[in-house]
């Protein structure tokens, strides 16, 4: 894949023995020139980065080499772990919103190949770490939103999406969507909790409720994992 060089300032060292296991997609929000002139500005309060930002032809821009850290993650949380900009590789994805823009063909054929290159760069990423902003921050964001095409990632290799005959659900919603990796609902409504689930695996209806159909999706997720 070609990249275009467009180094940003903002990054810091992997701290010493990181295994690099998250692959976390954003949307920027913003056109590709602001989007790029805020990732490599230095002068902002709040720095911020990200490895790569995608434009909407597919281009690809670098901005930070993978065996640093950029910062994109912010507060968030997976897995019980806390500051995943350390462990993560993190994409910025041309879009001004998500829940109202599609995303281009061009865009999206390119992702696949860009996320396919970072996946077996760094094998440790599995299915399940290949993550939206959401649901890593599910009080603050939104990003990549209702209209990213998981399904399509996951048919390519990338990502994980849930068996279509996975069984019903037993016990406790929000336990099980912790041992999926989601935050424990204690800083975070759990509401927004379940709608971060939702927007990325049923994205026709958000409205935080663990619905039958919502249930089932995450037992099939679950049973991917052979944890159910
Ligand atoms: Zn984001």
């Amino acid at each position: 894949m070609d990249f275009v060089e467009r180094p940003s300032p903002n990054h810091a060292p992997r701290p010493d023995g990181t295994v690099v296991d998250i692959l976390v997609l954003h949307y920027t929000e913003l056109p590709l020139r602001e989007s790029l002139d805020i990732l490599t500005d230095e002068t902002r309060e709040g720095r911020v980065s990200a490895h790569y930002v995608l434009a909407e032809d597919g281009t690809a821009y670098r901005l930070v080499p993978e065996e640093r850290v950029a910062w994109h993650a912010g507060r968030s949380h997976w897995r019980g772990r806390e500051t995943l900009n350390a462990t993560s590789i993190g994409i910025e994805i041309v879009n001004l919103h998500g829940d109202r823009h599609d995303y281009p063909p061009a865009q999206i054929a390119a992702l696949i190949e860009l996320c396919r290159g970072i996946l077996a760069r760094h094998p440790a990423i599995e299915p399940r770490n290949v993550v939206g902003h959401s649901d890593i921050a599910p009080q603050r964001k939104i990003d990549p939103g209702r209209r990213f095409p998981w399904k399509t990632l996951a048919d390519a290799g990338i990502g994980l999406w849930p068996k279509a005959d996975g069984r019903p659900l037993f016990g406790e919603f929000q336990p099980a969507l912790q041992r999926y990796g989601y935050a424990p609902p204690i800083a975070v409504p759990p509401r927004e909790i379940v709608k971060a689930f939702q927007r990325h695996f049923r994205p026709a209806r958000v409205d935080g409720m663990p619905d039958p159909e919502t249930r089932r999706l995450l037992a099939g997720l679950l049973d991917r994992r052979g944890e159910e």
